[in-house]
């Protein structure tokens, strides 16, 4: 591993006063040590922000709104009973995620800004566009079966590997942002950038800033009674997803009122779908309305590779996870949280 700098400040303007470019922030680790050590990422700086006060917190505001501190840890954020009750299909993503004890470690802020898991993004000997702009994109005529189907260019065709983020876009969370200039925010739709022609640019982040929160609108809660996540994957755990989709519902006497649909595994960002959820409202659930709104949400996804296969199986994925929604969320966690096999009876994980 190159040599690098280490920094750890006390509080937040010392962070942002220390940033210069070729630093990287420091959440767990999981992600950009395992980078560091193979190679692919080389940072000068990197500038752990373990030690920043005030961002292990979960709270209601008083509009009703629910902020999650960035340095939260996916395993604090989905064993706390009145979040997972309040918001399950966020809970259930996130305990669909890596292993417990990477989900100890991994901090919310580290989930949303985590790299692709392309092959060759991983490698510092491929071409890859994303790590090294202009340099070529290997995974175009290579492996490529679980690449994106959606929202994808010449230049790459990575997928994004976050489940949280998938159930964050279908709840319109908001990301809570410092830099040098202030804070603002950012809609978690309008976070994760398309790749276009600038692939190396995946977040709206600009540089130096630090995400310090993520916020769910109040509305978000309303949704609690019938929201689930369902993630396909090639392992029942430990495992990226191939393809997943978070739903959630409202009903009204039988009917659908309101709907929230969005994809992940499939394109470099969540994908959600407005069209496939004004189409649900106003709707008796049954599987033929479920199969349009799949339609919808596919609508315009093609192969980037050797992956026409991924369309379906998303479609598919996309109709299970409406019927699992529209069904109601379980009073308690599936012992396989987010897997097709949910049902399956099991020890329960999270009672
Ligand atoms: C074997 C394995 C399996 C996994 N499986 C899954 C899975 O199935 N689903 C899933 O969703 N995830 C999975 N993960 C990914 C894991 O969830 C991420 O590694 C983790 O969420 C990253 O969090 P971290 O705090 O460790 O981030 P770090 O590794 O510390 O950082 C990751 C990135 O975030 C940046 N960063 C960190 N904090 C901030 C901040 N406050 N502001 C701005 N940037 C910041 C860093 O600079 C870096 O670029 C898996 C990881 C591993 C190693
Ligand atoms: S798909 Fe994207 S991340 Fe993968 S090699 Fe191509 S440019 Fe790099």
């Amino acid at each position: 591993m190159k040599s690098f700098d280490l920094i750890q400040p006390a509080t937040i303007d010392e962070a942002l006063a220390a940033w210069q470019p070729g630093a990287s922030w420091l959440g767990g680790g999981t992600n950009l040590v395992d980078l560091m050590k193979a190679g692919a990422l080389q940072p000068d700086t990197v500038i752990d922000v373990n030690r920043l006060p005030g961002l292990r917190e979960i709270e209601t505001l008083s509009d009703g709104a629910t902020r999650i501190g960035a340095l939260v840890s996916n395993a604090e954020l989905a064993s706390d009973m009145e979040f997972a009750r309040s918001f399950p299909a966020i809970a259930e993503a996130v305990l669909s995620g890596a292993s417990g004890q990477l989900r100890n470690a991994a901090t919310v802020a580290g989930n949303l800004m985590q790299r692709t898991r392309c092959a060759y993004f991983q490698d510092p000997n491929a071409a890859c566009n994303r790590r090294e702009p202009g340099s070529g994109c290997d995974a175009r005529a290579g492996e490529n079966a679980n690449l994106a189907v959606l929202g994808w260019s010449d230049a790459c065709i990575a997928t994004s590997p976050s489940d949280l983020c998938v159930s964050l876009a279908a709840l319109d969370a908001v990301v809570e942002i410092r830099g040098r200039e202030g804070q603002r925010e950012i809609a978690i739709a309008d976070f994760h950038l398309l790749p276009g022609d600038t692939p190396e640019r995946e977040t709206a982040l600009q540089p130096g800033e630090l995400i310090v929160a993520v916020r769910l609108p109040a509305e978000a809660r309303q949704f609690a009674a019938n929201a689930r996540y369902l993630k396909v994957r090639e392992r029942t755990s430990f495992a990226f997803a191939v393809a997943s989709c978070a739903a959630a519902l409202q009903m009204e006497g039988g009917r659908i009122s309101k709907a929230r649909l969005a994809l992940g595994a499939v394109a470099a960002r969540p994908w959600r779908v407005a069209e496939a959820e004004t189409l649900l409202a106003g709707h008796l659930p049954d599987t033929d309305l479920f199969a349009r709104a799949a339609d919808a949400a596919l609508a315009g996804a093609s192969p980037s590779g050797a992956n026409a296969w991924k369309i379906e199986l998303a479609r598919r994925t996309v109709i299970r996870a409406l019927t699992l929604a529209a069904a109601g969320t379980p009073a308690r966690m599936p012992a396989l949280p987010a897997s097709p096999f949910g049902e399956l009876a099991g020890e329960l994980a999270h009672v």
